[in-house]
Order: C-alpha cells, then sequence, then structure tokens
C-alpha cells in the first residue's frame, strides 16, 4: 500500500492539525504503512532503521486511539526506549502530536531523581515513555501501575536487548493486560528479537521498509585510505571542508572519543565528545549545543549515538570502522534524516580492510574512494590500494604500519584485530 498523503490515512482531526503543524508534508513509508494498520488494531511488527519517522509511525495512532477512549489516572499507552536521549525524544515528537489533544505524557528515565517522574504519575498520565530500569523501579515502589495499558510500543527492540534489558522487557510486557495492542520496531530483526516479537505479538501485520529507503539511498557513502596515525589530522582537514555544516564523528570506545573531541576543539574546530560516562546533564548539554549550532561537530560512540536524532546533520564520519554492518548503516543514517541527503565518510587504516569489505559487500551501491582532498578517484576496493596518490608521509607510514603493527599510537586498538567478523561489539557501555 501507499499512501502519499495523510489526509488518506484517517487521521482524528486534532492530529492531522499537529501533522501539519509539524511541517510534515507527507507520511513517511513506515508511516503510510503502519499508521492504518494500527489505527485498525492490528499488533505490528516493523523492521525499519532510524530516521525513517517510526516515532510518528506509532506516535500517531496510539495517540489517536487513546485520545478517543475515556481517560483514567493510569498509563493506557506505554512505549519503551533503549536510553533516556531516546526516551525525550519521543516524548518530545508525542507532545508535539497530542499538542490538540488532553493527552497527558511523561516520561521516566534512570539517571536522574524519581521526584518529579513520581509527582508526574501520581497527577496522572496517559502515556508513559520509560527505560526499562527505571520503569521497574517505579513499579517495584507502587508508582507506576500497567494494568490500565491498552497500547504496548517497543521501540529500537533489538538495541533494547543489545543493552541486556531481555528480561526487564519481558516482567514489563507480562504486566501489563493481555489484551492490549502491541507493536514492537526494530531496525535489525535478530533471533533474538523474533523470538520477543514471537512472545508479545499477536498475529501481527508485518511492515518492512528496507534499508535502502529512504535514508541511504540519499546518502554519498565515501571511504579514505589513512594510517592509523594520520587519522586525526585527516579528520580537522575533511572538517573544515565548507560543505560540512554539522558533523558527527563515530569512534569505537568512549576514550577515543574524548580524545578526538580534545584536539578538534585544540585545533578551533567546536566539538563534543558523547558517550555513556558522560553525565546524563552533559549529554543533554552536549546535545543541546550541538541543536543550537554552538558546537558543529559531535564525537559519539555507537550506542550514545542511538539517542541523537538531530535534522541537518551534513556529514558522518567513521573515525572508526565498525566491525558490524548494521553499525555502518545505524551511523550513516544520522545523516540524510527524513529524506535530506547527506554524506558519510569512512576513514580506513589498514587493519581496518577486513571490516571495510565487509561493508562494501553488504551495502547496494559501490562505495566511492577518495583522496586527500576528498576527491573521488574511483570505486573503493578493499585489497588494491591506489598506486596514484604520491609518495607522501602517510602512505610511507600505512605501509609500515601494515608491517610493523600499531607500535606508534599505543594499545587503544590493538583488541580489534583478527576479530570474528560477526562478533558483536559490547565494548561499549550502554548510554
Ligand atoms: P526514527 O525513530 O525512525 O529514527 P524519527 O521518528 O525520530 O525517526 O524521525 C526522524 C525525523 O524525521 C524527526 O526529526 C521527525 O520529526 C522527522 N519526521 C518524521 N516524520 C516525518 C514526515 N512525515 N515528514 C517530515 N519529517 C518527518
Ligand atoms: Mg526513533
Amino acid at each position: 500500500m501507499t499512501v502519499s498523503d495523510f489526509a488518506d490515512l484517517g487521521l482524528a482531526q486534532s492530529l492531522a492539525r499537529a501533522v501539519r503543524e509539524l511541517g510534515y508534508e507527507e507520511p513517511t513509508p513506515v508511516q503510510a504503512q503502519a499508521i492504518p494498520l494500527l489505527l485498525n488494531g492490528s499488533d505490528l511488527l516493523a523492521t525499519a532503521q532510524t530516521g525513517t519517522g517510526k516515532t510518528a509511525g506509532f506516535g500517531i495512532p496510539m495517540l489517536q486511539r487513546l485520545s478517543a477512549a475515556k481517560a483514567g489516572k493510569e498509563p493506557r499507552g506505554l512505549v519503551l526506549a533503549p536510553t533516556r536521549e531516546l526516551a525525550l525524544q519521543i516524548v518530545e515528537e508525542l507532545r508535539s502530536l497530542a499538542r490538540f489533544t488532553e493527552i497527558r505524557i511523561a516520561a521516566v528515565y534512570g539517571g536522574v531523581g524519581k521526584g518529579q517522574q513520581i509527582r508526574a504519575l501520581r497527577a496522572g498520565v496517559d502515556v508513559l515513555v520509560a527505560t526499562p530500569g527505571r520503569l521497574l523501579d517505579l513499579m517495584g515502589e507502587g508508582h507506576a501501575r500497567l494494568d490500565r495499558i491498552s497500547a504496548l510500543a517497543l521501540d529500537e527492540a533489538d538495541r533494547l536487548l543489545d543493552m541486556g534489558f531481555i528480561h526487564d522487557v519481558r516482567r514489563i510486557v507480562n504486566a501489563t493486560p493481555g489484551s492490549r495492542q502491541s507493536m514492537l520496531f526494530s531496525a535489525t530483526m535478530p533471533k533474538a528479537v523474533m523470538n520477543l516479537a514471537g512472545e508479545m505479538l499477536r498475529k501481527p501485520a508485518r511492515v518492512d521498509v528496507s534499508p535502502e529507503e529512504p535514508t541511504v539511498a540519499n546518502i554519498r557513502q565515501q571511504a579514505l585510505r589513512v594510517a592509523r596515525e594520520a587519522k586525526q589530522s585527516t579528520l580537522t582537514q575533511m572538517l573544515r571542508e565548507p560543505s560540512v555544516s554539522r558533523a558527527i564523528v563515530f569512534t569505537r570506545t568512549k576514550h577515543r572519543a574524548n580524545r578526538v573531541a580534545k584536539a578538534l576543539d585544540k585545533s578551533g574546530i567546536a566539538a563534543e565528545a558523547i558517550h555513556g560516562n558522560k553525565t546524563q546533564n552533559a549529554r543533554q548539554r552536549a546535545l543541546q549545543g550541538f541543536k543550537d549550532n554552538r558546537i558543529w561537530v559531535l564525537v559519539a560512540t555507537d550506542i550514545a549515538a542511538r539517542g541523537i536524532d538531530v535534522d541537518e546533520v551534513s556529514h558522518v564520519v567513521n573515525f572508526d570502522v565498525p566491525n558490524e554492518v548494521e553499525s555502518y548503516v545505524h551511523r550513516i543514517g544520522r545523516t540524510a534524516r527524513a529524506g535530506a541527503s547527506g554524506v558519510a565518510w569512512s576513514l580506513v587504516d589498514p587493519e581496518e580492510q577486513r571490516d571495510m569489505a565487509a561493508i562494501c559487500r553488504y551495502v547496494d551501491r559501490p562505495i566511492e574512494e577518495i583522496d586527500e582532498d576528498l576527491n573521488p578517484v574511483g570505486t573503493f576496493t578493499v585489497g588494491r590500494p591506489r598506486d596514484n596518490r604520491g609518495g607522501n608521509g602517510e602512505r610511507r607510514a600505512q605501509s609500515e604500519n601494515a608491517k610493523t603493527g600499531s607500535a606508534n599510537t599505543g594499545s587503544a586498538n590493538r583488541s580489534r584485530r583478527r576479530k570474528p567478523r560477526r562478533r558483536k561489539t559490547r565494548a561499549t557501555a550502554p548510554a
């Protein structure tokens, strides 16, 4: 089914108006497919990557169905999300969508005091957005009850499970009435997610927005061969390109995120690191600074970045090549949000060739190789470095590095050598 107009989706007036005021002109593919199914009361299993508009995809029908039913004090809608950032973003979007309804929305998440959350619950909540740990705490203390839940959404289910929340999620799901409507959204569908879907969904409708649309198709993917020790200076140079208006740089570890952000800052590029070791406040500040354009480069680890939802990110830079192709897709999906176009750059050192090869095989379109001046020089092919790059220092360093290992740069990356390709990255702590 393709619906190219919100007016054809059967939205109540209040929601149609909110959507208009948000400036959404037409539904994204996942919205066009999910909204009618959910309005009909179906359970739903949806595969869609970040940036495809999932929040409104489940939010609109949830709000519409709830606003047609009688409110009480206990929450009737529940959204589970893996991180605080994500929970906060969902609340922000739901509140915008609900502004012409009477629906009350609140969030509960860890890392902050409970007082305000308890007060909000006491005052009465229609839709509760929660991270699992804090919700269970509040349930245990008698502050949150789920026996009136009629709609349950799991957002980013793969990440919820990756972060070890499976038992918490099960306990929460089991505390809700069996008669509820359930929806599960996930960027990837590994077996654990399918199992959970089997447990909690009843005859779900399926929506599958293939990874290359709408987001990845609009992303120009480029890769640059560079010696490990030249990465920092190359990055600085790349970010000085006039076409870079806002960038997210990905590193594999928190430590490297800090180092890279510091070095950028020293070179006069306003950058901040965002990762799980930072306090909630520090992360919110960094994100807000990014949204307000006070800083225009965010250096992030994979998990911390899952919650980042900022439009108009012109560039994503893989400072380290991820060792999972799914992470690559997630990362580059941070640019080209909701149909805009963007550029993804990957800095590939000799030890990262294998991971890059896997990525090249996985993505549909060839990844372009660029030279140090960012000019395209052809398709990126692993194992066949180009010869037309002149005998500069970087190149020498690269071949030296290939022979001797990363002797100059210490141990930061030793652990990733010779890793089996499919192994999950769990090095970064939950955000
Ligand atoms: P996801 O959860 O799939 O990562 P989001 O729901 O966070 O995606 O949406 C990504 C961005 O796109 C948000 O900034 C959101 O406000 C915007 N957006 C959502 N739906 C639409 C739409 N129909 N038209 C334009 N922008 C949209
Ligand atoms: Mg989302």
